[in-house]
Parts: C-alpha cells; structure tokens; sequence
C-alpha cells in the first residue's frame, strides 16, 4: 500500500469569470469546488490507476468533512487527524483568456498535541506501506523541518518516502541525518535550493545533481515540464524523453508525476520502468482538465512512448 501525507490540505474553488473587474461586484455560475493540496492530488491520482492508497494528514471544521466526504464518495481510503482549526480555502478566479489570479488563505496552526496524534496515525498506516509520499507545504505552527521528523520517526523500517515539497523544510528535509528515498523537484524548485543558475539546455544537470546536499538521497527526478526529465538514481543519470502531447492543463503534473513514482516503487519495477510510471502519469494528468487527474485507458500507449536513456 502507498500512504499519501497531505499536512495542509484546503478546498479548491474556482470561479471561471470572462472577465475579473477590480473594486466591483463580479458574479460567477460555474463555481466549482474540490478538495485540493498537492498529496490529494497525488492521492487520487493513485486512485485512479487502481492501485491501493490511503490518504492521511489534518483535517478540521467543516471544509474538513467536505473533504472526507469527497474522498469518500470517489472510493478513497482515508484516515485524517482532527484538529481544532479550519480547514482552509484556496481560490482560484480564472480570467480574462486564461489568466489566473489565486487567493490561497495560510490556514489553521497546529498545536503540538494535534501534531503527535497525528503521528500516531501516521506510523500506524505506515506500519502497513511500503512506499510514502509526503507532499506540499507545512501549515502554521509545525516547524519547517517537520519533515524531518517524520523521517526519522520511519528511520528503522523498510518504507520508501518520496518528499514532495520546496523551499526552506525540503533543504532542511535534504540536511537531517535520515534522508528520503525520492525527491521529485521541477527545475524552478532546484534553482531556489541550490541558489545556482540551471541552465536552460541542461548541460550541468549531472554537476548540480552531484552536488553533497543531494548525498545519501538514492533518487532525484528532476521534472521538465514538455521535456520530460533528468534524474541521478544511486550513482548514474538518465535523461528521460517523452513525446509530444495535446495539452489540456498540466496543473497538478509534478504530483501525478509522484504518483507515478510511488505506484512503480510500490510494484518494485525496474529503475527505467518507475521512471516510465512518473512520466507517462505527469503527461496524463496535462491531457486532462481537473488538476489531479488521469485517464487510464490511455496509459499502456503512453508509457511506450517514453525513452529512457543511461547516460
Ligand atoms: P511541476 O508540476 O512540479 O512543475 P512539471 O511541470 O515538470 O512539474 O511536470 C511534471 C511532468 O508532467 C513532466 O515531467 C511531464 O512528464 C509532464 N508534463 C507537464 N507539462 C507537460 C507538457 N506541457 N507537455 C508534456 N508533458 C508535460
């Protein structure tokens, strides 16, 4: 089983407006709402595929049990920790010829004794894993390197964990003593990790992946958006190359792209075969247009599509 950890999960709205006028009323009939943050995403992409995933994190007030709700009624497994605060929104008004102008509220602060009872459910389902994926931001009142502590709360047992998260707790996350097994960051992400410029034919991709932040960290995937991607396992590189695709809307890529991982790790496929899995899902989740989202039908011609080469 995969076990997907969303620490600060929100309601996604979205409000399709023609057109956004400032300092004025603007009415909207399509609202749509969804239970979003990047391991939902990742949750139900997994989902999707079919294979087995349970969703875990923190959930409070009434956008919480909107979430739990959601979840349940597609099918997913969760087991959320309650807490005493709100759930948050984050709202997405959609403009003016796809212009997108967001309003992401910073949501509840967690007190230490919510956190340590959500550990518990965490070790309990990990107990019962062998691949986790710890994705997205840390919400108010958990320390930046919190990621670190759930680390080392799985330090003495066999489970994957893939860190899907940026800025300050995954560069802490990279510097603790137990690392992660996997770490998908796109290339906007490594360049404010290492303060490096990346250059944009990817000539220094096996320089900066080389780099001792990255030690003790088996697989780095670094996601290219239309081109593919580049990534070290243990001590090689590989470029991977995927074709060309009719996109729809590739927000919510990177996370289908962790799924990807997560369900090829789960199966214990071949290093060049996962690395097939995360793509061949972050390209199937642009051809759609919910963010999150795969048609699985297309997967089998996909996969064959994309090329991994040893360098
Ligand atoms: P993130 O969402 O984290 O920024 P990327 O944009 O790199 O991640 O997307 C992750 C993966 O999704 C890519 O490596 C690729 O497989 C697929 N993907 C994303 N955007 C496109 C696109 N425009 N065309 C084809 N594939 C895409």
């Amino acid at each position: 089983m995969i076990v997907s950890v969303t620490m600060n999960p929100s309601v996604d709205i979205s409000y399709p407006l023609s057109t956004l006028i400032l300092d004025d009323v603007n009415r909207c009939d399509k609202v749509r709402k969804t239970a979003g943050g990047k391991g939902l995403n990742v949750t139900r992409v997994i989902h999707q595929m079919e294979e087995e995933v349970i969703s875990t994190g923190l959930l409070g007030g009434v956008l919480g049990e909107f979430i739990r709700e959601n979840l349940s009624s597609e099918g997913i497994k969760h087991d959320f920790s309650n807490i005493q605060g709100d759930t948050r929104n984050c709202i997405a008004i959609l403009h003016d010829n796809h212009k997108q102008t967001e309003i992401l509220e910073a949501g509840p602060t967690i007190s230490i004794e919510e956190l340590s009872s959500f550990e518990e459910t965490f070790l309990t389902l990990a107990a019962s894993s062998d691949v986790a994926t710890l994705s997205g931001s840390l919400p108010k009142g958990v320390s930046k390197d919190y990621y670190s502590r759930l680390l080392s709360l799985l330090s003495t047992t066999d489970i994957k964990v893939i860190l899907d998260t940026s800025g300050e707790s995954l560069k802490l996350a990279l510097e603790s003593s137990v690392k992660p097994y996997a770490i998908k960051p796109n290339s906007d992400e490594l360049q404010t990790l290492l303060g490096e410029e990346v250059s944009a034919d990817y000539t220094n991709f096996s320089d900066i992946l080389s780099h001792s932040l990255f030690d003790g960290v088996p697989l780095i995937m670094v996601s290219l958006g239309k081109d593919g991607a580049f990534v070290k396992f243990d001590e090689s590189f590989y470029r991977v190359e995927i074709p060309s695709i009719p996109v729809k809307n590739p927000v919510g890529s990177g996370d289908s792209t962790v799924a990807g991982l997560a369900i090829g790790l789960s199966k214990r496929k071949s290093i060049e075969e996962v690395l097939k899995y995360a793509m061949t899902l972050g390209m199937l989740n642009a051809m759609e247009d919910t963010t999150g989202c795969v048609d699985k039908t297309k997967f089998d011609d996909l996969f064959n599509q994309v090329s991994v080469y040893k360098l």
